[in-house]
C-alpha cells in the first residue's frame, strides 16, 4: 500500500486491510484497534467480536456497553470491560479518541467535534471509567485517529470562543481550530500523561485518497469506522 498522506507519521500504520493501526498500540495484546480508510474493503467485525455503535448526536453522553444491550443508544462514548465487543465510533472529521486502560481492563471509543468538546465528552467518558470500573487516569493511553486537522478547519468566533489560545491558530484574520491539540489539552486536564497520548497526523480533508471528509465533500460523503476492542480470553496486562 502506497503512503500517500502527506502527513504521514512513522509510528502510523496501513495494513493490508486498510486499516490504520498506531505501531505503539499493536504492543497491547488485550486489545485491537483501528481507523478504517477508504482502502478498507470490508467494515465487518474481526471474528469473535460484536460491533457495538450510538446514536451520535454531538454531545457528551456516555453509553456503558455490555453482552445484553442490542439498541443503538444515543451518546457520543462508549465505554466497556467486556471482552469482545468492537466499541465503534463513526466519523469524516471529527476526532477520534481510543482509549485503553490496561489495568483494570477497561476501553473506551469517542466522538469529539467541536460541540462534543465543548461539552467536555473527555472528561464526562473518564469519569464513567473512573467510578463505575475503578480505574485511575495514570493507567490510562490514548489514541487519536485521523481527524480534519488545523490546516483545514476554518471556524467561527461563534465556535472557538470557549476554547484556549493553545487549540485555536489565527492566520490573516481567520480562526482554525485544532480538534486533536484541544483533545489532548482535556485529556491532560482529566489527569492523563501527554507521553500516554498519541496523535494521528492525518488531515481528512487534505488526502482524499484514503479519506471521507464533511467538510470537503458534504453532508453524502461516507463514514470511517474507529474501533477498539478487548480481546477474549485474554490475560490482564501491566
Ligand atoms: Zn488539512
Amino acid at each position: 500500500m502506497k503512503q500517500s498522506s502527506k502527513n504521514w507519521s512513522a509510528s502510523v500504520i496501513l495494513s493490508g486491510s486498510g486499516i490504520l493501526r498506531h505501531e505503539e498500540w499493536d504492543r497491547w495484546t488485550g486489545i485491537i484497534h483501528g481507523f478504517t480508510t477508504k482502502a478498507t474493503p470490508s467494515t465487518d467485525p474481526d471474528a469473535g467480536f460484536r460491533t457495538i455503535r450510538v446514536k451520535q448526536v454531538h454531545g457528551c453522553g456516555v453509553v456503558i456497553a455490555d453482552t445484553s444491550e442490542d439498541d443503538i443508544r444515543p451518546g457520543d462514548a462508549l465505554v466497556t470491560s467486556t471482552q469482545g465487543l468492537l466499541l465503534t465510533i463513526a466519523t469524516a472529521d471529527c476526532l477520534p479518541v481510543l482509549l485503553y486502560s490496561p489495568s483494570p481492563s477497561v476501553i473506551a471509543a469517542i466522538h469529539c467535534g467541536w460541540r462534543g468538546l465543548r461539552a467536555e465528552v473527555i472528561a464526562q467518558t473518564f469519569k464513567t471509567m473512573h467510578e463505575k470500573f475503578g480505574v485511575t487516569s495514570e493507567r490510562v493511553h490514548a489514541c487519536f485517529g485521523p481527524a480534519i486537522e488545523a490546516c483545514c478547519y476554518e471556524v467561527g468566533l461563534d465556535v472557538v470562543t470557549p476554547f484556549g489560545e493553545k487549540s485555536v491558530t489565527k492566520k490573516d484574520g481567520r480562526l482554525f481550530l485544532d480538534l486533536a491539540r484541544e483533545a489532548c489539552l482535556q485529556l491532560v486536564a482529566a489527569g492523563i500523561a501527554e507521553s500516554h497520548i498519541l496523535f494521528s497526523h492525518h488531515c481528512t480533508k487534505c488526502d482524499p485518497s484514503l479519506f471521507h471528509s464533511y467538510r470537503r465533500d458534504g453532508s453524502r460523503t461516507g463514514r470511517q469506522y474507529n474501533f477498539i476492542g478487548l480481546r477474549p480470553h485474554n490475560r490482564q496486562e501491566q
